[in-house]
């Protein structure tokens, strides 16, 4: 057999474990695993240099802005960073781009839109707000995994937040529909009570922002959505949890029964509310960072299993949305950018200081995404018959973040200046080489726009 490329000397990863040998890939596909050399030659060699080779990472959680909100980032140069931090699939929010996808014409605008866009593969996210819960059905096409819902304030006018009702009738139509509810849970009661009355108190420092939106408002929306969802019967997702208690619940629940998933990101395992205070508004986002034990904790639950994965919540913004909160933390933009860091920063935090294993953090980052899309294995995993979406990732580099080096519009971030262990070296999509060694070497409109399959489950 000729291949049309083969990784030799890798240290192939997935989520049961490592091993050495080689990859060969025919047709954007994994053509067959050896554990030393190819049974036949192949086009095009990577000597991965013994360097491990993990699974594509699967992102489940990115706003890249487009249409309408390019200039804020942009599918080019957010697949861009995507592909330059391992990334070979990544799942688009429904709100940031504008109009924000809320029925199918928005969504059909949408999938148009981005046609040609993306260095990678790519799926978007249908909406549920206030009052298109009669319509739900039409999003169905374009292959969406389900629908995103936030219990408080988006922050975006043209998505505004679902209330009990909405989410219930959102999650029983979800049910009958095989399809998923992502929930943003924070308390609008909480949090808009906080707000009202720190500004009411002339409160604009950092501080204040970290008061308005405590603990409580996440855990009690959690509790909140698990109850709804499972008198709804529906496969609930919780996004960004911040809190290692937020995990128990979402964790208890699953132990009961219930059909949920919950993702963390990696600025709740890198950043506390002291980095916060110091960086500013460049660290500004929704749930706000939390105390360093809750970060330790946070990381018990994740070496423990019992977080479902890990996804980056990419929000960019224009840099000037950041720097009019210096003086009135209110006036910046929540959102971090974390598509290109994501996994340099896993290497860092979880393998590099804390023994997470390369077989787990390929399960929190591609194996499972892509179970809850419904595309696993064919997805975030390197069987012989998968797609051809890797990364070569050198665990011991060290290297300095500076927002220079970014692929993001707007290069601003809050981990300027740390110092990592972990890069990543090449990443291919679909058989073929996107990234490599700090360059861009294929054109945007490599990537497709994916269907997920419907009534995905949180436990198989
Ligand atoms: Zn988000």
């Amino acid at each position: 057999m000729r291949y049309d490329l083969c990784v030799r000397n890798a240290r192939i990863v997935d989520e049961r474990g490592t091993w050495r040998g080689a990859i060969a890939i025919h047709d954007g596909r994994v053509a067959a695993l050896f554990a030393d050399e190819p049974d036949g030659p192949a086009d095009e060699i990577i000597d991965a240099r013994g360097l491990p080779v993990l699974p594509g990472l699967v992102d489940i959680h990115v706003h890249f802005n487009e249409p309408g909100r390019a200039d804020w980032e942009g599918f080019e140069c957010g697949s861009m960073g995507a592909a330059a931090g391992g990334m070979t699939t990544v799942v688009d929010m429904p709100l940031n781009n504008f109009p924000a996808v809320v029925d199918g014409q928005t969504l059909a605008a949408k999938a148009a839109a981005l046609s040609g866009r993306s260095l990678v593969d790519y799926l978007l996210w249908g909406g549920l707000v206030t009052d298109n819960v009669d319509t739900l059905g039409d999003q169905d096409a374009y292959g969406i995994p389900g629908y995103k819902a936030f219990m408080s304030n988006s922050a975006i006018d043209d998505f505004p937040a679902a209330g009990d009702g909405v989410l219930y009738e959102g999650l029983r139509h979800a049910a009958a529909s095989g399809k998923l509810v992502a929930v943003h849970a924070e308390s609008e009661t909480l949090t808009a009570h906080y707000t009202a009355r720190l500004r009411a108190a002339g409160r604009i420092d950092r501080r204040a922002w970290l008061e308005s939106r405590p603990p409580l408002a996440e855990l009690e929306a959690i509790g909140r959505a698990l109850l709804l969802a499972r008198a709804a019967g529906a496969r609930l997702h919780i996004v960004h949890v911040s809190l290692a208690e937020g995990v128990d619940l979402v964790d208890a629940a699953r132990q009961a029964g219930q059909q949920v998933s919950c993702e963390t990101c990696p600025h709740y395992l890198t950043l506390d509310e002291d980095d916060f205070l110091a960086i500013g508004p460049r660290a500004k986002c929704a749930p706000p960072l939390r105390s360093r034990a809750n970060v330790e904790a946070l990381w018990q639950r994740v070496l423990q299993g019992k977080l479902d994965l890990i996804a980056s919540d990419h929000s960019p913004c224009p840099t000037a949305d950041k720097l009019r909160g210096e003086d009135d933390i209110w006036q910046a933009w929540g959102g971090i950018s974390g598509v290109q860091l994501l996994l340099p920063l896993l290497l860092e935090e979880g393998v590099h200081r804390r023994g997470l294993s390369l077989p787990l953090l390929a399960r929190l980052t591609s194996a499972n995404p892509a179970r809850l899309l419904g595309l696993y294995p064919r997805k975030g995993s390197l069987q012989p018959g998968a797609d051809a979406d890797l990364t070569i990732v050198d665990p011991g580099q060290e290297w300095t973040v500076s927002a220079g080096a970014l692929f993001a519009r707007h290069q601003h971030t809050p981990y300027e200046g740390r110092r990592l262990h972990g890069r990543v070296i090449t990443t291919l999509v679909r058989g073929r080489v996107v990234y490599k060694d700090g360059e861009i070497v294929a054109p945007p409109g490599h990537g497709r726009l994916l269907a997920a399959a419907s009534l995905p489950r949180s436990n198989d």
